[in-house]
């Protein structure tokens, strides 16, 4: 487990992942003031808190799903779609 760096906590505070960009997030446990969050892109997973604490990375991502998901933003991307 890590802290994100400054820049990938901002993405993820946006609701983009750091690592593949994807915007949907799966939700788990809660804890005090916290909550487990799962991209659904590339699994990593992260524990996101509320407020001043940087975001920390609890699961590195699948970087084969990564590649993927990056690949087929761009594709869109290139169709003119995003
Ligand atoms: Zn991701």
């Amino acid at each position: 487990m890590r802290d994100l760096t400054a820049a990938e906590d901002n993405l993820l505070n946006g609701s983009i992942c750091p690592f593949c960009y994807e915007q949907q997030f799966l939700e788990g446990p809660h804890g005090l003031g916290s909550v487990n969050i799962m991209c659904a892109g590339c699994d990593a997973k992260f524990c996101y808190h509320q407020g001043l604490f940087v975001a920390q990375l609890i699961d590195e991502p699948d970087v084969h799903k990564a590649a993927r998901v990056l690949c087929q933003k761009a594709a869109r991307y290139e169709a003119g779609l995003e």
